[in-house]
């Protein structure tokens, strides 16, 4: 099967208003990029701050999907500082991450957090990109594999029922310590942990691997994206800091998708 692949940024919490109008203009006047030629589709997608959802959603050309950087577990109520997955989706979104290390590490979410979250996601229409990865100790203490077993097992009847639901649904592979450090896994270490992701999704009842798609995330840019995209089991990848310029982003899906030199 083949898998469509995406390539996504994730602005954290940066960007004001004028830049989410600014990139949106940059984007629309870069075109298409040749990644949305027919033979050489690719899913664009951005995660701005809640405040500028509405805003990108309407501003960002039409090849270009929005969501949101978390969504709640509840479908509404007393939720101070919180959104709701149908607020997401009424702001034009479409797409929405689960249990980025960041919301893990900062605000305390478990396995089973992320999963309903996820499945909140995936019942009001979005697509969940759920985030997965080792800390630096957890490889050094060669716990990768049963951290990673962990994590995606908390998600697999999601995955599931995003199959069954055609809407589908994401894996992000981001090990912690390569976000934001400069410090990218090599294709060699991205490629065994995919490949391991894969086995484990085609290991549930049915098999998930083969309509799942399995993003990498940590320190992506445009000098190791091609390398990254090469391996069988990269289906695009869920950048940061490399995606907050308009110009950086664009160079990275060209790359990424082999619709020019990156120019
Ligand atoms: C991320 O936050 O998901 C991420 C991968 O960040 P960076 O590309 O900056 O490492």
């Amino acid at each position: 099967m083949t898998r469509t692949p995406i390539i996504a940024g994730n602005w954290k919490m940066n960007l004001l208003r004028a830049d989410v109008t600014a990139y949106a203009e940059a984007l629309a006047a870069a075109g298409p990029s040749g990644a949305q030629a027919p033979d050489n589709e690719v899913d664009v997608v951005l995660f701005p701050t809640p405040v500028y959802l509405g805003l990108a959603a309407t501003a960002m050309p039409d090849w270009v999907a929005v969501g949101a950087q978390d969504v709640h577990a509840e479908d509404g109520g007393a939720y101070t500082g919180d959104v709701a997955a149908a607020q997401i989706v009424d702001a034009g979104a479409s797409w929405a991450l689960a249990g980025h290390s960041e919301r893990r590490q900062y605000h305390g979410e478990s396995n089973d957090d992320v999963a309903r979250k996820a499945r909140r996601a995936l019942g009001a229409g979005l697509v969940p990109v759920v985030c997965v990865g080792e800390t630096l100790e957890q490889r050094q203490q060669d716990q990768t594999e049963a951290i990673l077993d962990a994590q995606l097992g908390a998600v697999l009847e999601v995955l599931a029922a995003a199959g069954g639901a055609g809407a589908g649904a994401v894996v992000a592979y981001e090990p912690v310590w390569a976000i934001g450090t400069g410090l990218s896994a090599s294709p060699e270490i991205a490629a065994s942990v995919h490949g391991h992701l894969r086995a484990r999704l085609n290991g549930h009842q049915g098999g998930l691997g083969d309509s799942t798609r399995i993003l990498y995330g940590g320190s992506v840019n445009a000098d190791n994206c091609r390398d990254l995209i090469g391996r069988t089991d990269i289906d695009g990848f869920l950048i940061g800091g490399a995606s907050l310029d308009p110009a950086s982003f664009l160079r990275i899906i060209r790359l990424s998708t082999g619709s020019g030199d990156g120019s």
